[in-house]
Parts: C-alpha cells; sequence; structure tokens
C-alpha cells in the first residue's frame, strides 16, 4: 500500500524546521553568504531546536530522527540558507558512520558535545585528499600501530566544518596497497597535538559555511577510538552516504524550491510589453517546469530516505536521487535568474545566491557523475559498489 500521508510527528518536525528557517536563517542568510561565516547565537538556537545533531538517536541528546524525517527537515533547511543548512548537515555526516559503527563509549563521550544548547561543538567528515576525491579507495593518510596507540598522518581536503570541528571522524589506510581492503576510521579530536587546520576555502557558494584542509602530523590516537577496523572502512563510507544522499538530494528540492517561490512571484510582478511576463509563453513554461521538477525531486528523495528508514537496500534511489535533485536544483536556480532577467545576476537577489549555492548539489557526496556510475553500473547488473575501481 502506498500512502504518502506524513504522520504527525513529520508535520511537526517540517512546521518547526520550516519557522526556523524563516524567522532564524532567512534573515540573516544573504549577511552569512557575503561574511562566509554563521553567527554563535544562530548556531545556540539551532542545537536548543535539535537541528545541530538531527540524526544522533535521542538517548544522546540528539534528534532522534529516522532518515525520511531527517531529509524533509533538510529540505526546509536547504530552503533557509544551504551555507547554514551545510553546516548543521556536515554533524550528522561525520556522525553516521559513528551511528552505524561506533562503540557504546565513543556514542556516549562524542555525540552529546553536538547537541549542548549552551555550547554546541562540530563535527567533520574526513574523507576527501588532494589525491583521492571520487576515488576514495586512494585514500593515503596513514595509520599505524605504535605500542598502545595509533600513529596518524595525512592530509583532508575540503573538510565542512574542517576549520570550526571539535572532533572528526577520520578514513584512513593501514596498507595503501590493499585500497579497499585497507581502509579504516577513528576518531580524531582537534586538541590532539599534530592536528592542524590548513587553507579555509574561498567558495562559490554554500559560504557561511567552512570548508578546510585538516593535517594530521604524528598525530598519537588512543587505541580505543579506532571505531571501524581495517577492512571495513570503505564499506562503512558506502553505508553512510546511502544513508545521507537523501538529506543531500532534500536539500537541492529545498533550494529549487526558494528558487522557484522568487522566480514565480517576480514573474507576476514584472510587467513587459504590458502584461506581467508570466503571461509570457515561454517564461510560464519554465515556472511549470520548475514545478513539475520540484515535486518529483521531492518523491524521489523521499523514497530514498523512506527506504533507508526501513533499513531497505537504497543506494540505487539515493543516486537516482542526488543526481536528479542536484541536477534539478542547478537548471531550476539557473531559469529563476533568468526569469529576473538583469536582476537576477545582482546580489540584493535572492536567486543571485540559490544559483551559486545549488551549484555544490552536483558536487559533494559523491558528484553527479558518479551517481550515474552506480546507477549505470547496476544497469549493468553489477552491484557491488565501486566496480571501477
Ligand atoms: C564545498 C565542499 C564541501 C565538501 N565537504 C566534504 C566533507 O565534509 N568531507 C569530505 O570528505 N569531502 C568533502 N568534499 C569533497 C567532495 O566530496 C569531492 O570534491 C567530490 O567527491 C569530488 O572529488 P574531487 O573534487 O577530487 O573531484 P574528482 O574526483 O577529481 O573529479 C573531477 C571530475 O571528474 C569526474 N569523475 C571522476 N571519476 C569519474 C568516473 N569514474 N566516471 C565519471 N566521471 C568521473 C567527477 O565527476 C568530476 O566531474 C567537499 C567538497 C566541496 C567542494
Amino acid at each position: 500500500m502506498v500512502d504518502f500521508e506524513l504522520d504527525e510527528e513529520q508535520k511537526a518536525a517540517c512546521k518547526m524546521a520550516h519557522e526556523f528557517a524563516l524567522n532564524e536563517m532567512r534573515p540573516i542568510a544573504l549577511e552569512c553568504d557575503k561574511e562566509g561565516k554563521i553567527p554563535d547565537d544562530l548556531i545556540k538556537k539551532a542545537a536548543s531546536a535539535g537541528l545541530t545533531a538531527m540524526g544522533i538517536p535521542d538517548e544522546y541528546g540528539g534528534g532522534g530522527l529516522d532518515q525520511l524525517t531527517a531529509a524533509m527537515v533538510s529540505e526546509e533547511m536547504f530552503w533557509g540558507c544551504a551555507g547554514i543548512a551545510t553546516t548543521l548537515g556536515a554533524n550528522s555526516l561525520a556522525t553516521t558512520p559513528m551511528v552505524i559503527a561506533g562503540t557504546e563509549e565513543q556514542k556516549k563521550e562524542y555525540f552529546p558535545r553536538l547537541c549542548d544548547p549552551d555550547d554546541p561543538k562540530f563535527a567533520g567528515f574526513c574523507l576527501t585528499e588532494p589525491g583521492a576525491g571520487s576515488d576514495a579507495a586512494a585514500i593515503n593518510t596513514i595509520i599505524k600501530e605504535d605500542g598502545d596507540h595509533y600513529i596518524l598522518n595525512g592530509q583532508k581536503c575540503f573538510i565542512t566544518n574542517g576549520g570550526i570541528a571539535d572532533f572528526y571522524s577520520v578514513f584512513c589506510t593501514f596498507d595503501k596497497e590493499k585500497r579497499y581492503g585497507g581502509i579504516a576510521a577513528v576518531i580524531v579530536e582537534r586538541s590532539y597535538e599534530g592536528v592542524s587546520i590548513g587553507k579555509k576555502e574561498d567558495k562559490m557558494g554554500i559560504r557561511a559555511s567552512n570548508t578546510a584542509e585538516v593535517i594530521f602530523d604524528n598525530v598519537k590516537v588512543p587505541k580505543e577510538n579506532l571505531f571501524v577496523p581495517m577492512g571495513q572502512g570503505f564499506y562503512n563510507v558506502m553505508v553512510t552516504l546511502d544513508m545521507t544522499r537523501a538529506s543531500v538530494a532534500a536539500g537541492a528540492v529545498g533550494i529549487a524550491r526558494a528558487a522557484f517561490e522568487e522566480a514565480l512571484a517576480y514573474a507576476k510582478e514584472r510587467v513587459q510589453f504590458g502584461r506581467p511576463i508570466i503571461a509570457q509563453q515561454a517564461i510560464n513554461f519554465m515556472l511549470t517546469d520548475m514545478a513539475m521538477e520540484i515535486e518529483a525531486g521531492r518523491r524521489v528523495y523521499q523514497l530514498a530516505a523512506w527506504k533507508a528508514s526501513k533499513g531497505l537496500p537504497c543506494s540505487l534511489e539515493s543516486s537516482y536521487a542526488k543526481a536528479f535533485c542536484g541536477d534539478m536544483a542547478m537548471r531550476t536556480t539557473t531559469n529563476a535568474v533568468q526569469i529576473h532577467g538583469g536582476y537576477g545576476y545582482m546580489k540584493e537577489y535572492l536567486v543571485e545566491k540559490l544559483m551559486r549555492d545549488a551549484k555544490i548539489m552536483q558536487i559533494y557526496e559523491g558528484t553527479n557523475q558518479i551517481q550515474r556510475v552506480v546507477i549505470g553500473a547496476n544497469l549493468m547488473g553489477v552491484t557491488d559498489a565501486y566496480p571501477w575501481g
């Protein structure tokens, strides 16, 4: 049986997230984009509302949301501001590998740090390296046993919250020659000796979020911080991304929806040739395509997230959702700028920011080409993750 009705809890979570986005995020979104940072008090309000740790189970102080509800909340947050939403969402990305594989002690130690309304901390998911992006099995951050601890050396790049995180989930290798077979994961606190922050990136969009290099130079990591043993790290990454990609797709829908609303209002108001431009079929059809594609995007991310919530395999659906919604958000925001004409190219109009923000949805958490590689492999009957490497 198919049921499109949300339950009361889901409705309440979406309503709360929308109100937060409308009243707290939207009023400062352009300023945060310009300044490249988020005010502390907004983060504290987000923590009080349970939005800094949506996917963390409630027994550790988190929002305890299932993937479907988390994805619908993500749509609202990205509607509010994609930069701020990315900052908050990165906490979930960093903790999902620990939700999957962490010990009770690790969860008790680290999860509450992200949920404290008085002093909420951030976490970072450290996978990408200068030489290992789409080809994650090529990572070169080396971990070695050394008596009662490990020694970690390497460099991560493009890490969301990299410069502001309290701790990181770090994917590393015990044996680079083994590729997938060598990968493990450890929790590394930013305060550990030898951890430093490299370049802070100056980005096209999602500018309110912090993206930075994180460098590990002979970092002593306690043995109890290993949470994914050698050989299981790559699988952990794949399962994590299957679970989180629906929220990224939902974020893309949120950006697209914001652009559609702006474009629709503008097209009704802007008069050229004696009538509102919405009466020109070329403009009207751009808006109808946006409306259709946003609705379709929402259904495909909800399907992927629903499957993830039920613990069902969702690799294919999450790739459909990420690629479709990311591409759709880019198309929608580009057309929203077009509908605004010259005004859309100016920073005082929200659509300018939305178009810059949309671009990341085709890149992070696996590019949209990589999603197509996954889908294409599935069409060929190859269901193993990363069959090409
Ligand atoms: C703002 C931002 C935030 C990010 N946050 C994080 C984070 O928090 N943690 C983290 O670990 N990473 C993060 N990333 C990294 C992101 O996931 C990578 O940038 C992404 O996976 C692509 O890797 P790459 O940039 O090295 O591109 P490459 O892998 O070098 O790809 C370059 C191009 O080649 C294409 N390509 C590569 N291989 C194939 C193939 N087999 N088939 C077809 N096309 C292919 C790609 O699609 C892309 O178009 C972030 C990136 C950005 C920009």
